[in-house]
């Protein structure tokens, strides 16, 4: 007799329907609701990763613009561009000892009063 494992927690079910895939309703929820996040796979999920990384630095290079090498900004604006400050490709100091984070050549760095110094240099630092 083959033996069916319910889709959402493994536990096996016991003979009824042939086409029975789940122990309860409970179970089918369950696994219906986190579908989407388990269907991301692991190719997905790095695209996804370096999509916000090379944004990130699309958005750092266009506070900058061509001619500068360090401007302040507002958080709300830089957020507002659709930054997200949780990635990141390092983090390093400045000459000053100041830790700024990194999206490959441009660095950003919080300050307290909800300002975000963004600086470019020629590479990344990679150690
Ligand atoms: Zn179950």
């Amino acid at each position: 007799m083959e033996e069916k494992l319910c889709l959402d927690c493994g536990t096996p079910i016991k003979v009824g329907r042939k086409d029975k895939k789940f122990c309860d309703d409970t179970c089918r929820t369950n696994y219906n609701n986190n579908k989407d996040k388990t269907e991301l796979s692991v190719g997905d999920y790095i695209k996804k990763i370096q999509n916000i990384l090379e944004k990130n630095r699309q958005i750092l290079d266009e506070v900058l613009g061509p001619d500068r090498d360090k401007r302040s900004i507002d958080k709300r604006d830089l957020l507002g561009r659709g930054f997200n400050v949780k990635y990141f490709t390092s983090r390093a100091p400045t000459r000053q000892g100041d830790i700024y984070c990194f999206c490959f050549e441009l660095g950003f760095r919080e300050f307290e009063d909800e300002t975000i110094m963004v600086v470019r240099r020629e590479r990344e630092v990679i150690c």
